[in-house]
């Protein structure tokens, strides 16, 4: 146990609001796939092109490619659980110690290990449901890849025929208004602004925590790799989040104990 990761828990159990980042970094320990991967694809293996808005609506090819991939996906994520540094989170939310959490993974696992819904704020939206483009129907993603398992290559909605895409924010997407608006009152109004799992290379988000800082936030960072913005960190630790959040939160129940 560090120095600094005494402090931060110290600073946690003292704060009233305490808001967390999340990124790939806090899933990839479940074994959920960092989107983000290296030359030029997603999930390991496939273009990322495939993946820009513009050609999963414009080129069939692409369309099925990420389906594909989407489907790989979501039998993963069927099969990973929440990790430590997940139900560490939600253990917080019940002492109270936590404002909210705005996620950048799609994968639903702060739902799924306790958080309330209200509490997360899912800026890159989630891979749980999925809308027509068109009509704007929307359907369980359990339902779509039943069918993609039982033959559907590329599912399209059953009330207008339209394109069906799941609610994740896709590259060239812009991020719903509303959600970027809950997202920045949330980081305006944080005392502690903890970011975990994220390199902090992808805006909005990275912007995020120079914005706490401006709103006269304390910064942590729990990252395994360096990020751009380390050096407005009050606290830094490099280290494997699942392991150091649950130590945290071990401290911080010390902490309350009358
Ligand atoms: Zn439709």
């Amino acid at each position: 146990m560090s120095l600094v990761m005494k402090k931060l828990a110290t600073a946690i159990s003292n704060s009233i609001h305490p808001v967390f980042l999340t990124g790939a970094g806090i899933s990839t320990e479940s074994g959920i796939p960092d989107y983000r991967g290296t030359n030029g694809q997603f999930w390991g293996k496939y273009s990322i092109t495939d993946s820009y808005i513009s050609n999963f609506v414009n080129n069939s090819e692409s369309r099925r490619r990420c389906w594909q991939a989407c489907a790989e996906f979501y039998t993963i994520i069927q099969h990973a659980l929440p990790n430590h540094a997940h139900f560490a989170l939600a253990e917080l939310e019940k002492m109270k110690l936590l404002r909210g959490i705005i996620t950048q993974n799609v994968d639903g696992f702060h739902q799924k290990a306790g958080n309330s819904s209200k509490a997360v704020i899912e800026i890159h939206g989630t891979f749980h449901s999925i809308s027509c483009l068109d009509c704007g129907k929307k359907y369980d993603c359990k339902i779509v890849y039943e069918s993609i398992a039982k033959g559907t290559i590329v599912p399209y909605c059953d009330y207008c025929q339209g394109i069906l895409k799941p609610d994740t924010v896709f590259p060239g997407e812009n991020i719903a208004p509303n959600i970027a608006r809950m997202a920045i009152r949330m980081v305006n109004s944080s005392e502690l602004f903890i970011v975990i799992g994220s390199s902090l290379e992808i805006q909005p988000a990275a912007y995020l925590p120079v914005k706490a800082k401006e709103a006269g936030a304390k910064l942590a960072i729990i990252n395994w790799t360096p990020t751009p913005y380390d050096k407005y960190a009050d606290y830094l630790i490099q280290n494997s989040a699942s392991q150091v959040l649950s130590e945290i939160v071990q401290i911080v129940k010390l902490n309350l104990l009358p």
